[in-house]
């Protein structure tokens, strides 16, 4: 079928509207979804500036890996899914034979696809084929603020269930850069960890600001990090989960309490300085932490709906000025919460 859709043929330049072909379910366990929201990530950004290579990713290419909408049809083998059904689409397309996604850990799969970044045209479009239903998660929210959660949401809830075991009653908890996943971070800590106190650390005032909205105890600015975990916690931080992923942020790994740990999410740089006397004297740990499994985000969901976690969504037409200016914000950082293109308006 043809369908209308922000088109990367440049890197670093504007998207353009097409109009491009997509699949349909035949006699498979194929899925073709109406996108309803489709949320932009960080990841796009290089993917657009072409500073991210990957295999698969070819132009002209269709970003988009935040998506959910509704079914609109479904293949001759799919089961439990009809048109008209809400759903999240599940980023990590795995091949579910192998070692890793037979204990439920698609994300470490070697032979995954991701629809917007590898093989896959992404949902900055009207309509998204999903080549199996197992990759969909029911949802009875908005799609449009559930699409964060393919990817921000979930990637977030991930990271907080890895720093869990490090947390105690009286921990303190970094959470560095404020953005799309921290906003979810710092609402699951408030719930899942209500006996932690959470310190934000970002370099904008506003943004520190909108972490104590969202509920953090603290927000500072770099600089003012050391001196805030003493005050709090004078053996350091249990945990920094870090959003950022840099040079500077590694800065703080010091400042962590024997045997904390760094829940490393963030990929802003290309080396992470890891201070060896520091990490090996008081055994911290440094743990890489990507997506988060199907069974964390059925979790999520339930979770998201139960204790009314919110998503922050400034909504972007399907359009090519608009989506094209929201990159560009988003590469500023002039943007609190997520960019979700809404393909089917309101
Ligand atoms: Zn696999």
């Amino acid at each position: 079928m043809k369908a209308r859709a922000l088109v990367l043929r440049e890197f670093g330049k504007p998207l353009r509207m097409e109009t491009i072909d997509v699949k349909e379910p035949g006699d498979d366990e194929a899925v073709l979804i109406k996108v309803v929201g489709a949320g932009m990530c960080r990841t796009d950004l290089r993917l657009w500036a072409g500073t991210e290579p990957r295999e698969g990713f070819r132009l002209p290419f269709v970003l988009g890996h935040e998506n959910a909408g509704v079914v609109e049809s479904v293949g001759g083998k799919v089961k439990g899914f009809k048109p008209g059904d809400r759903v999240l689409v599940y980023a990590i397309w795995a091949n579910w034979g192998c070692r890793y996604c037979r204990i439920d850990k698609c994300m470490q799969c070697r032979d995954q696809s991701i629809p917007g970044q590898s093989n896959y045209y992404g949902g900055y479009a009207e309509y998204l084929y999903v080549p199996d239903y197992r990759y969909l998660v029911k949802i009875d929210i908005d799609p449009v603020e559930a699409a964060p959660l393919a990817d921000a949401g979930l990637t977030s809830y991930s990271a907080v269930k890895k720093a869990m075991p490090y947390l105690h009653p009286g921990s303190t908890v970094v959470v560095y850069g404020v953005g799309g996943l921290a906003s979810y971070t710092i609402q699951y800590l408030r719930r899942m960890t209500p006996y932690v106190t959470i310190v934000a650390v970002s370099r904008s005032d506003e943004k520190l600001k909108w972490a104590e909205e969202l509920g953090a105890h603290y927000a500072v600015h770099p600089g003012e990090l050391g001196d805030m975990v003493k005050k709090l916690s004078p053996e350091g931080a249990s945990v920094i989960l870090d959003f950022v992923g840099n040079g500077d942020s590694a800065k703080a790994i010091p400042l962590l309490e024997p045997g904390g740990a760094v829940i490393l999410v963030g990929m802003e740089g290309r080396d992470y300085p890891i201070p060896v006397f520091d990490t090996v004297a008081w055994q911290f740990a440094v743990i890489g932490s990507n997506y988060g499994s199907i069974s964390e985000m059925e979790e999520m969901v339930r979770f998201i709906r139960d204790h009314g976690i919110k998503s922050y969504v400034e909504r972007v037409p399907l359009d090519e000025d608009a989506v094209n200016e929201a990159l560009n914000r988003l590469r500023e950082g002039r943007v609190l919460g997520r960019f979700v293109i809404t393909p089917q308006g309101g």
